[in-house]
C-alpha cells in the first residue's frame, strides 16, 4: 500500500493542485490529509472540495477548528489573526458542516495520524527538532510505531532508539520496525524551512520506505489573489522566502 500524506494547505489552491498532479503519477493508494486545509489564503472553500474528493480522510488542524469557532484566535499572531476572519466570511455552511466532522487523530492500517503532536492534542504544541521538551513529550505518548504530525510547516523524520531521539538529515529513509517514528510531512500550501517548494510524504508499507517530497508550483498567481482579496501582504511574501 502507497500512501500519500499532505497537511497544512491553508487554502492554498495552487500549491494543492500541483501536489495532486505530483501524486497522481506516484501510483498512490490513499491519501490522508492531517489538517489545516484553510486559514492565510484565499481558497478556503475550493482546497476543502479537492480534500474531500482525494482523500480517504482527513483530520482536524487549529486552523479548521478556528474557522468553526472551536479554537480561539487569541493565541494566533495577527496575519493568522486577519486571515482567519476573512476565512470565516467566505465559507458556505457546508464546508464548515465538514469541518465540524474532523476527528482531532485518527488511526489506521497500525499507524498514527495528528496534526500538532500525540501529545495534549488540544493545545497543539509545536514539535520542532531542536524543540527538546516537545519532542520528548510528544515521543512519552507515542503508543504506534510510525507517527504522521504536520503543524510546524517544518518537515523532518525523528525516532527513538532506547532513550536518544534521533533526527534524520535524509528526506527518504527505510523504515525499521523495532523503531518508533515521528514524521513530520511539512507544509503543501505555506511552507517555512527555507524552501517554498510545497511538501508532502510518501509512505510504503510493502518496501518500508518514507520519502518527504517537493513540488514547485507558481505561487505568483496566489499572491495575486491574496492582493485582490486584500490579505496580508506579509503572507504573500512569505510564500517565496519558503519562511
Ligand atoms: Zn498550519
Amino acid at each position: 500500500m502507497r500512501y500519500a500524506i499532505i497537511s497544512d494547505i491553508h487554502g492554498n489552491i495552487e500549491a494543492l493542485q500541483a501536489v495532486l498532479r505530483d501524486i497522481e503519477g506516484r501510483k498512490i493508494d490513499k491519501i490522508v490529509c492531517l489538517g489545516d486545509v484553510v486559514g492565510y489564503y484565499p481558497d478556503p472553500e475550493k482546497c476543502i472540495d479537492l480534500v474531500r474528493k482525494n482523500a480517504e480522510f482527513c483530520i482536524a488542524g487549529n486552523h479548521d477548528y478556528a474557522a468553526i469557532g472551536r479554537v480561539d484566535t487569541k493565541t494566533f499572531t495577527y496575519y493568522a489573526f486577519a486571515a482567519m476572519e476573512w476565512t470565516k466570511r467566505h465559507l458556505s455552511d457546508e464546508a464548515k458542516a465538514f469541518l465540524t466532522s474532523l476527528p482531532l487523530s485518527m488511526e489506521a492500517d497500525d499507524l498514527y495520524f495528528v496534526h500538532s503532536s500525540p501529545a495534549n492534542i488540544e493545545q497543539w504544541p509545536y514539535v520542532f527538532p531542536d524543540n527538546e521538551y516537545a519532542v520528548f513529550e510528544a515521543f512519552n505518548s507515542i503508543v504506534h510505531w510510525l507517527n504522521f504530525v504536520g503543524h510546524t510547516h517544518w518537515p523532518s523524520i525523528m525516532y527513538q532508539d532506547d532513550d536518544k531521539i534521533i533526527l534524520y538529515p535524509e528526506t527518504s529513509i527505510e523504515l525499521n520496525r523495532s523503531h518508533y517514528y515521528l514524521v513530520n510531512v511539512g507544509s503543501v500550501g505555506q511552507p517555512r524551512d527555507f524552501d517554498p517548494r510545497s511538501c508532502y510524504g510518501i509512505y510504503d508499507s510493502d518496501s518500508q520506505q518514507i520519502s518527504l517530497v517537493r513540488v514547485e508550483y507558481d505561487y505568483t498567481i496566489t499572491q495575486k489573489k491574496i492582493a485582490e482579496n486584500r490579505l496580508p501582504s506579509f503572507l504573500a511574501e512569505r510564500l517565496e522566502k519558503g519562511r
